[in-house]
């Protein structure tokens, strides 16, 4: 099964720095758009563990698709970077960077977002991270163990 995975809200705790930064420095009002922002961002609680038992896995293929912040050119670069500082160099080939997920072909996609981004259009399976259904990570992993 192929399954993308999402990166803001869902690996990395956006929400958390963002909300932090707008408290440390009120001034700047898009702290989303600075330099540094999305390599520092730390990850969601078992999101780390989970894709990294996703990767061994012979079940699943897993990929990470995110959309672009466009108004901060860093971010692409970053992006690779936080795949590389956390699942090693080879999985950088499994990052998708793309406004429209609805794009892809898969099987399931998990993401904190269920429309804006093309995921109302995605042809497989969407997984609503945070939502009642799928809570955490803990839950999604059952979820996805008990599908093979
Ligand atoms: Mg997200």
């Amino acid at each position: 099964m192929i399954i993308y995975i999402d990166m803001d809200d869902v690996l990395c705790d956006y929400s958390k720095e963002k909300e932090a930064k707008l408290k440390q420095f009120p001034e700047i009002k898009f702290p989303q758009s600075q330099q540094g922002f999305f390599a520092n961002l730390t990850p969601i609680p078992d999101a780390i563990e989970s894709v990294k038992y996703l990767i061994e896995s012979d079940e699943f293929t897993p990929y990470i698709l995110t959309a672009p912040s466009i108004l901060n050119p860093h971010c692409y670069t970053e992006k690779r970077i936080w795949i590389e500082k956390y699942f090693g160099l080879d999985f950088v080939d499994r990052l998708i960077i793309s406004s429209n997920k609805g794009l892809v072909k898969g099987d399931l996609l998990i993401d904190d977002y269920s429309e804006g981004r093309g995921q109302e259009s995605f042809e497989g399976e969407l997984i609503h991270f945070g939502s009642e259904r799928f809570p955490d990570w803990k839950v999604v992993m059952v979820y996805l163990i008990n599908k093979t």
